[in-house]
């Protein structure tokens, strides 16, 4: 398999997520900052060929209904629409995106 600066900044990005969650920002400057994660995520994904995702919800009390019930479920190149038209999470939505990248390192 080839490792491609794509894929180092890829996986980087995801691990940013696993830090500590306590921050000083505000909830509309943390929400601003989910969603340029998932964006940033799908931006890097494109570049290394991925072109379907899974919704990954935080399975906690705060997550919406529908992150809820698309926990696991495979989406295209839509899904930060889908979740950005959909997602009732208050006061902010914590879930991300997971390329699949398995077909990609075959
Ligand atoms: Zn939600």
């Amino acid at each position: 398999m080839l490792i491609t600066h794509e894929l180092v900044d890829l996986l980087s990005s995801e691990g940013l997520k696993l830090r500590d969650t306590k921050s000083p920002l505000s909830d509309p400057a943390i929400s601003a900052r989910h969603r340029l994660s998932r964006r940033d995520t799908l931006q890097k994904s494109f570049k290394v060929g991925a072109r379907e995702f899974k919704w990954r919800s935080t399975q906690t009390p705060d997550d919406c209904a529908w992150c809820l019930q698309n926990e696991g479920k495979t989406f295209g190149p839509d899904i930060i629409e889908q979740v950005e038209r959909q997602c009732t999470c208050a006061p902010y939505c914590r879930g991300y995106i997971e390329p699949q990248l398995d077909d990609l390192l075959r």
